[in-house]
C-alpha cells in the first residue's frame, strides 16, 4: 500500500523559516562604554583617527642622532668622531638642534632632534653600551654613512588624522583596543547586548540541583540555551522551569515583558499533541505560528509575539533545541548585533561511512578529522534527537540537503563546525 504524500500547509523550507524570523528583527540601539570593557562587542560607529601616528618623529632604536653632512664618505677605514651635545630619553620634550660636528644620544621612542636626518644604532658606533645610568661620552665614533631617515619613525607614517581606521559593525578585538588607546579614544559606541529571556516548559523537568525522582528528568535546554546566547555576546536571563499550566506560563511571559527583553525563547510544548499551554497563552496575548520546518532534527517551531515581544518556541528534545537555536536563533541575535553578514562558514568533508537521511534537510552530529590534508567525517553514534551525547562528542553538524535520502561512504558532505569546537 502506498499512501499519498500529503504535505501539511505550513511545511516550510529551512531558508523560508529563517527568512520569516529574520525579517522581524533589527539592530538594537547603541551604548557608549569604556574601551576596557569593549572586547567582543560590536562597534556601532566608524572610528576616525583624531591624531597622526606616530604623533612626532621618534627613534626606532637606541643610538645617536646625526646629520648626514657630518657622515659623508665615512667607512671602517675613515671613521669620524662627533661631539655628543645632548642625551634624549623617551618622554623628554626638549627640542634639540644639531650643529655640524654634533650628535645626540637618543633612546627608542624619544623625540628626534629637529634637524637630525638619521639615527645610528648604538651597536654601529664605538660607544656600544646600553646600561642605564652610564654617562654619555664626550665624543663618539662612526664607521658608516647612514641612509636618509634611517631608524626614524616619522610623524604620520602609520596613520593620518581623519583616516577611517575601524568601521561600524566590527567585533572589537584586543589589538583594536590597543589601537583605540593609541589614538587617545577612551570610549566607544557599541551595540548594547540583546536581552534574551529563556524558559523551559514541562511538568517532567527538574532543575539541575534537584535529584531525579520517577518520571522526571533534569532540564538541560535552558542551561544550554543560556550558554549559547552568551557565547554570541547577548545577555541571557534564565527564567526557569514553567509547569504545564496556563497561569504559570502567562506569569513567566509577563515577567519577560516587564524586563522588556528583545526575545523570549522557550523550549518544548511545540510538538503536535504536547500539552500545549504555551500556544493558548501566547495566542491570547499576541500571535503564534506553528511551523513544520523541512529539517531534521527540529521540525516543529513556533514563532510569534507575546504582547509585542518576539517569541521563538524551540522543540523540547535537546538536540533539536540546539540545532533549532543554531539555525534560527543565532542569525536573529547576530542581526540584533548588526552582524548579519557573519555566516557560519561551510566546509566540505568526505564521509567515512554510509549515511541515511529521510529527505528532510538534516543536521547530523559528526566528528571531523583531517586525513592526508583532507577533512573526513563520521557520525557520533546514534542520532536520536534526545541523545545530547552525540553533540557532546561531535565537533560538527553534517548537513544532508533536502530530498537526499542516502549518501554512500566516500561522498562529499557539507559541514559547519560546532562553535567552540576544533578539528
Ligand atoms: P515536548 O516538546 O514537550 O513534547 O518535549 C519533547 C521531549 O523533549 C520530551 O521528551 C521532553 O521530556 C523533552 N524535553 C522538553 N523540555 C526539555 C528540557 N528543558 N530539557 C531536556 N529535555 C526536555
Ligand atoms: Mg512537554
Amino acid at each position: 500500500v502506498t499512501f499519498p504524500q500529503k504535505l501539511p500547509a505550513q511545511m516550510l523550507s529551512v531558508s523560508e523559516a529563517q527568512g520569516r524570523i529574520l525579517s522581524y528583527f533589527s539592530a538594537v540601539d547603541s551604548v557608549a562604554i569604556p574601551i576596557q570593557e569593549s572586547v567582543g562587542r560590536v562597534l556601532s560607529e566608524d572610528i576616525i583617527a583624531t591624531l597622526d601616528l606616530p604623533a612626532f618623529n621618534n627613534s626606532a632604536v637606541d643610538g645617536f642622532a646625526v646629520k648626514l653632512s657630518d657622515l659623508k664618505d665615512v667607512h671602517r677605514d675613515n671613521p669620524v668622531r662627533l661631539k655628543v651635545v645632548a642625551d634624549i630619553p623617551a618622554g623628554s620634550d626638549s627640542v634639540v638642534t644639531l650643529s655640524s660636528g654634533q650628535t645626540a644620544r637618543i633612546m627608542t621612542g624619544a623625540l628626534v632632534p629637529e634637524n637630525a636626518e638619521a639615527i645610528v644604532p648604538v651597536e654601529d658606533t664605538d660607544f656600544n653600551y646600553r646600561q642605564l645610568g652610564m654617562a654619555i661620552p664626550e665624543t663618539v665614533g662612526f664607521y658608516q654613512e647612514p641612509d636618509l631617515g634611517a631608524h626614524i619613525r616619522s610623524l604620520g607614517e602609520d596613520v593620518r588624522m581623519g583616516e577611517r581606521v575601524l568601521a561600524a559593525g566590527k567585533v572589537i578585538r584586543p589589538q583594536d583596543i590597543g589601537f583605540l588607546s593609541m589614538l587617545g579614544i577612551p570610549k566607544v559606541h557599541v551595540r548594547r547586548k540583546p536581552q534574551i529571556a529563556i524558559f523551559s516548559t514541562g511538568d517532567e523537568l527538574l532543575p539541575v540541583e534537584t535529584p531525579l525522582s520517577p518520571g522526571k528528568i533534569h532540564d538541560s535546554n535552558s542551561y544550554m540555551l543560556k550558554a549559547l546566547v552568551e557565547q554570541l555576546g547577548a545577555d541571557a536571563w534564565q527564567i526557569g522551569i514553567v509547569p504545564d499550566q496556563a497561569e504559570a506560563v502567562e506569569d513567566c511571559l509577563d515577567r519577560a515583558v516587564l524586563q522588556r527583553v528583545d526575545l523570549i525563547l522557550s523550549s518544548a510544548g511545540v510538538s503536535v499533541g504536547a500539552f500545549d499551554f504555551v500556544r493558548s497563552v501566547v495566542e491570547r496575548n499576541g500571535s503564534l505560528d506553528f511551523w513544520r520546518v523541512n529539517m531534521r532534527p527540529g521540525k516543529p517551531l513556533a514563532f510569534g509575539n507575546y504582547k509585542g515581544f518576539p517569541f521563538i518556541g524551540l522543540p523540547g528534545n535537546p538536540v533539536s533545541a540546539y540545532v533549532g537555536f543554531e539555525i534560527f536563533v543565532r542569525p536573529a541575535i547576530l542581526k540584533m548585533l548588526d552582524l548579519s553578514n557573519t555566516r557560519q562558514p561551510l566546509f566540505k568533508a568526505q564521509l567515512l561511512e554510509d549515511v541515511i537521511s529521510d529527505g528532510r534537510e538534516s543536521y547530523l552530529r559528526g566528528v571531523i578529522t583531517e586525513k592526508d590534508g583532507q577533512f573526513v567525517a563520521r557520525l557520533t553514534g546514534h542520532q536520536g534527537s534526545g541523545n545530547l551525547l552525540s553533540l557532546v562528542q561531535g565537533n560538527a553538524l553534517l548537513i544532508i540537503p533536502a530530498k537526499v535520502k542516502s549518501l554512500p561512504a566516500g561522498s562529499e558532505v557539507d559541514f559547519r563546525l560546532i562553535s567552540g569546537s576544533e578539528c
